[in-house]
C-alpha cells in the first residue's frame, strides 16, 4: 500500500491537520480517498457517523436508508432540517453532505436491508457503519458482512446509553457472538439526540482506524457508554465456536 494517491491543493489544505496527524499522514489520506463506506441508517447515529466520515475525506459514502424523515427525528438526526420532513433520509443526507465536501462521491440509496439484498449492497465496501435502529436488521447486515468478508462497525443506543464494538471478519467476534440471542425489540425507544452523536462519532474514528490502520479498533471489546455519569465501561467479548453465523462448528 506504499503508493500514495495525488492531491490537488485544494485537498492538502481541506485535509492539512490530519494530514498532521504523524500515524495518519499522506499515506493515512490515500487510504481514506480510496475507502469505500456504507452508512446503513441515516438516522441518530447514521447523521453524524457520516458526516465526519465524509469530512474526513472518504472516496465514497453510500447512504442506505428508505424512510422519510419525521418531525419526531430531528431532535437527534442532526443532518434532517426543518423543511426536511417528509423527503426521503438519504436524498437529504446525502445533499447536507455535497455541500460539506464535494471531494467525495456521495449516493443515496433507499433501500430497506433484507436477507435478500444485503450480501450484494455490502459486497465491495471497505467498511460498513451500523446506523440501524433495530435488531432483526442489524443481525442481516452482520450476517452479510461477515459472509463478504467485510468489517462492520456495531453501534445501538437508548437513552442515554449506548454501546460500540468493531467487527473484523475471521479476526473477532461478531454481532451474533456476542448477542446470540436478539435483544427485545422496541419501536419507539427513548433517545436523547447527545448521546447518539457521541457514539456515531465513535462509529466514524472506528472505521477511520480500520481503513487508516491507525490505533486499536475496538475487536473483541464492547464499550458501554453511560451518559447520566459520563462513564465508559469496556466488556471483552469473545469469538463462540458454535457461532450460527461466523463459528467453525455451525450446526447444518
Ligand atoms: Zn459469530
Amino acid at each position: 500500500m506504499g503508493e500514495n494517491m495525488r492531491f490537488s491543493s485544494a485537498e492538502l489544505e481541506r485535509y492539512d491537520r490530519q494530514i498532521r496527524i504523524k500515524s495518519l499522514g499522506k499515506s493515512g489520506q490515500s487510504k481514506l480517498k480510496k475507502a469505500r463506506v456504507m452508512v446503513a441508517g441515516a438516522g441518530g447515529l447514521g447523521c453524524p457517523a457520516s458526516l465526519y466520515l465524509v469530512a474526513a475525506g472518504m472516496g465514497y459514502v453510500a447512504i442506505v436508508d428508505k424512510e422519510t424523515v419525521e418531525l419526531s427525528n430531528l431532535n437527534r438526526q442532526v443532518l434532517h432540517w426543518g423543511d426536511d420532513v417528509g423527503r426521503l433520509k438519504s436524498v437529504s443526507t446525502v445533499e447536507k453532505l455535497r455541500q460539506l465536501n464535494p471531494e467525495v462521491k456521495v449516493e443515496a440509496v433507499p433501500e430497506n436491508i433484507t436477507s435478500n439484498n444485503a450480501r450484494k449492497l455490502v459486497s465491495g465496501f471497505t467498511v460498513v457503519v451500523d446506523g440501524l435502529d433495530n435488531w432483526r436488521t442489524r443481525f442481516i447486515l452482520n450476517k452479510a458482512c461477515v459472509k463478504e468478508k467485510v468489517p462492520f462497525v456495531h453501534a445501538g443506543i437508548y437513552s442515554l446509553y449506548g454501546q460500540i464494538t468493531t467487527i473484523l471478519p475471521g479476526k473477532g467476534p461478531c454481532l451474533q457472538c456476542i448477542l446470540p440471542k436478539t435483544p427485545p425489540e422496541e419501536e419507539k425507544f427513548p433517545v436523547l439526540g447527545a448521546t447518539a452523536g457521541i457514539l456515531g462519532l465513535l462509529e466514524a474514528l472506528e472505521t477511520i482506524k480500520i481503513i487508516t490502520g491507525l490505533g486499536e479498533p475496538l475487536v473483541g471489546r464492547m464499550l458501554h457508554f453511560d451518559g447520566e455519569t459520563v462513564g465508559f465501561q469496556e466488556i471483552r467479548v469473545e469469538r463462540r465456536r458454535d457461532c450460527p453465523v461466523c463459528g467453525s462448528k455451525r450446526e447444518a
